[in-house]
């Protein structure tokens, strides 16, 4: 049997890398196509060295470019792979341009589409994630979903009635935390001894001048008064708060560059809180026993928010701050399994085999 697995960013490197060993395991070819998507080496080589994910067999190069330009000139390169390599399956990851290229090349050619993490919903359809991952699911082979929500997700969006099918594998994210827990590093930096993780970096955030604003007064504001934060600075961000000739220098948030998986692991073992508008953060949050502020209105991981492990805050100061100060008076129990036993690579591999 022979796969193709199509990643491109941060979040599909991580996700990617405990199916591979997983595959590797049981015999299974597998060439990873790497789009380009991210390319910087502290947002893509740094992942593939650190957690031994093994190297592209393509590199497409294909980054900075508007949605359907990157989406488009994808859906053509890896057309011609799957041409010539005649795989078996391709699998996919997440919602990124990358996930709906790879599995659009491939169902248009009769090709078996895998992906892992579907059925998730934002249901919010001004998000690029939202439309890659509806877009996605409903040309794929096997559905990968992680948690019971997605699964259900897909049930109420008449899934039961196409001839795909839906596999509760648990969360890939969950067997990487797991597997990598033991080889975090301490970031070569000096960090304070009480901080907030936080990430910045979707769309919604970022490219609306007012949003970003308000999210770092609140920021700004927490960092000011009884908790630092420490933000590995993610390079759209690093450029949204250029254009807007933010203070970096009088800032009281530590902005360091972007780290590598295992330095992510030590920070988030070691911080109070994690702040972040990001899909995987909310959840490696969950993993690391840390109570999430969620810097959104909404959320696909609703299981974190009704368990109150998670609170949604909105990107107004107000609120932020506001739910900011309840999620510290909460204490959540820790101590349930929302996704999985940490082997969902084992289920997916092993479903992948039994797939006729
Ligand atoms: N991450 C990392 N280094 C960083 C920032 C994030 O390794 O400097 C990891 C993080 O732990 C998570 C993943 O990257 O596993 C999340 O990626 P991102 O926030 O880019 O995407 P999303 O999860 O929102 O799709």
């Amino acid at each position: 049997m022979k796969i193709i697995t199509v990643i491109g960013a941060r979040p599909q490197f991580i996700k990617a890398a405990m199916v591979s060993k997983v595959l590797a395991n049981n015999g299974i070819e597998e060439l990873i196509v790497h789009t380009g998507q991210h390319y910087d080496n502290n947002m893509s080589d740094i992942f593939f060295e650190e957690m031994e994910i093994p190297k592209p067999s393509y590199n497409l190069d294909i980054n900075g470019l508007t949605h359907g330009a990157m989406t488009g000139q994808m859906l053509e390169k890896i057309e011609n792979i799957l041409i010539f390599e005649k795989p078996d399956m391709v699998l996919v990851y997440g919602d990124t341009n990358s996930t709906l290229a790879g599995a659009l090349a491939a169902s248009k050619m009769h090709i078996k589409v895998a992906h892992v993490e579907a059925g998730l919903r934002s249901f919010n359809m001004k998000m690029p994630e939202e439309i890659n991952r509806i877009l996605t699911d409903r040309i794929s082979n096997i559905l990968f979903c992680p948690t019971k929500e997605a699964v259900s997700n897909l049930e109420k969006e008449g899934y039961d009635n196409i001839s795909a099918k839906i596999v509760l594998s648990g969360d890939v994210m969950q067997d990487a935390a797991i597997f990598y827990s033991q080889k975090a590093r301490k970031p070569n930096l000096e960090l304070p001894n009480k901080f907030s993780l936080c990430t910045l970096h979707r769309a919604e955030s970022t490219d609306d001048t007012a949003i970003l604003t308000n999210l770092f007064h609140a920021l700004d504001d927490i960092a000011n008064s009884d908790n630092s934060i420490v933000m590995p600075l993610h390079p759209r961000t690093k450029a949204k708060l250029n254009g807007l000739n933010y203070n970096f220098s009088s800032s009281p948030i530590l902005f360091i560059n972007p780290v590598g998986y295992l330095e992510m692991i030590w920070l988030l073992k070691n911080c109070n809180y994690v702040l972040t508008d990001s899909g995987g953060l909310q959840k490696e949050a969950y993993f690391f026993r840390k109570k999430c502020l969620t810097l959104r209105n909404e959320t696909e991981w609703v299981e974190l928010v009704e368990h109150g492990f998670n609170y949604l805050a909105g990107t107004d100061c107000h609120k932020i701050l506001e739910t900011y100060s309840l999620m510290q008076k909460k204490e959540p129990d820790f101590t349930t399994n929302l996704y999985g036993n940490g082997k969902a690579g084992e289920a997916i591999v092993k479903a992948i085999k039994s797939f006729k």
